[in-house]
């Protein structure tokens, strides 16, 4: 196991110990958010037959022309098929088939209609107005969505159009939370002197919903070896990925690292070189990931937008790391060398600005931030004005 990695090489070490899930087929109805595994071709021309683009009048175009009789009418959704004959028209709606022999429709806005016969008098109407033709979407055969696209709205009501009911892609991870700690006591009950409330698990199921996670379990465990291991032999059948807090430190009580032991998780990492979120603690088994987070609220969430986003993206085969930029500081900022510090910052799309109140007990300056401003390790002083990685959050 290693100990006191840098950022870097802890997300390598973490990454490479994770795999990528095993692409399953998947009902179009849970597919959204996630990445395809193969290339998608379309099964049929779409559309399917000549269709109107427009409420008006169907005829054969003739070049002169600008009277044609009307014969009948074609709703959306009829199959009754026509052939018109030359100078003949149809009443035609959006959506429906354009008779054989037609090849034009006229927007009503431009029509005129005497005794069944249609008049117009524009003459920019040309041959092939307002009809779509056949395949003229998607052709059948042709690739509609390739392998590695990420399926959102407009592609699930792509693949929909075109008549795809399931999908090959990357399941989403099941995922426990177990927060640890005899302190920690429920929302909904009364404080009592020494308690707090367990907001860690919180924090961590808003984070996973908001990445299309649902099948999330919690569990809570008092600082008690045999249910500490019972609680994490139990999370660890049903998921995934296993988010513990709190008991990676040095403290008496703190015994997740005995733990991963117990349970027989082999452990890759332990403590890095960051502030907050030193202890970290990672280790795998049987391709199930655990992370021993910390139990300090803004090391929590700091550790899961900076490892466990990017464990997450590793399973379901997609780049979910919160997106990187380099802006200007607004203000100056001294600090010892040793640790790379992540930093509650408001960008506001010129200078980044350092939030007050970093200490890591502290979720009020996270709940006003929108990035994280990242420090590197060696840095001692950072001026007003310096360019500095930012990592924004979502
Ligand atoms: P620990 O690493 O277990 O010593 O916890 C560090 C700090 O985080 C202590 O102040 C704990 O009370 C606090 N803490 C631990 N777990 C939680 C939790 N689930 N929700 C809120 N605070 C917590
Ligand atoms: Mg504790």
């Amino acid at each position: 196991m290693k100990s006191m990695v840098t950022v870097k090489e802890a997300l390598d070490l973490i990454l490479s110990s994770v795999h990528t899930f095993d692409p399953v087929e998947t009902l179009l109805q849970d597919a959204n958010g996630r990445t395809l595994s193969e290339d998608i071709f379309s099964p049929h021309d779409i559309p399917g037959y000549p269709q109107s683009s427009m409420d008006g009048y169907a005829f054969a175009f003739e070049e002169g022309r600008n009277q044609y009789q009307i014969v009948g009418e074609v709703a959306a959704g009829s199959d009754q098929f026509f052939i018109l004959e030359a100078g003949k028209a149809v009443r035609i709606f959006t959506g429906a088939a354009v008779p054989q022999g037609a090849d034009t429709v006229l927007m009503q806005e431009k029509a005129s209609v005497e005794n069944e016969i249609l008049i117009f008098s524009d003459g920019a109407i040309k041959r092939g107005d307002n009809l779509r033709a056949v395949g003229s979407e998607i052709l059948k055969g042709s690739k509609a969505l390739a392998k590695g696209d990420i399926l959102n709205p407009a592609r699930i009501g792509f693949l929909a159009g075109i008549g795809i009911d399931r999908v090959r892609c990357y399941r989403r991870p099941k995922v426990s939370i177990l927060v640890t700690g005899n302190e920690l006591q429920e929302i909904g009950q009364p404080l009592t002197y020494g308690q707090v409330y367990d907001s860690n698990s919180w924090t961590l199921r808003a984070c996973l919903e908001i990445i299309g996670i649902s099948q999330i379990t919690r569990i809570k465990s008092a600082d008690d070896i045999s249910q500490l291991s019972t609680s994490l032999n139990e999370a660890m059948e049903n998921s995934d990925l296993i988010l513990m807090t709190g008991g990676v430190s040095v403290g008496d009580y703190d015994y997740t690292l005995r733990i991963f032991e117990a349970c027989g998780v082999t452990q890759h990492l332990h403590k890095i070189k960051q502030k907050p979120g030193k202890p970290l603690l990672f280790g795998t088994k049987n391709k199930k990931a655990v992370f021993g987070l910390p139990g300090n609220p803004a090391s929590v969430l700091t550790c899961f937008y900076e490892y466990v986003l990017p464990t997450i993206g590793k399973m379901m085969n997609q780049d979910i790391s919160l997106k990187r930029q380099t802006v200007p500081i607004a203000d100056e900022h001294v600090k010892v060398a040793g640790l790379t510090h992540f930093l509650k910052g408001v960008y506001d799309g010129q200078v980044v600005k350092l939030q007050k109140g970093q200490e890591s007990y502290k979720l009020s300056s996270f709940s006003t931030a929108n990035c994280l401003v990242v420090l590197p390790e060696d840095a001692t002083r950072i001026n007003k004005g310096d360019l500095v990685e930012i990592h924004l959050i979502p």
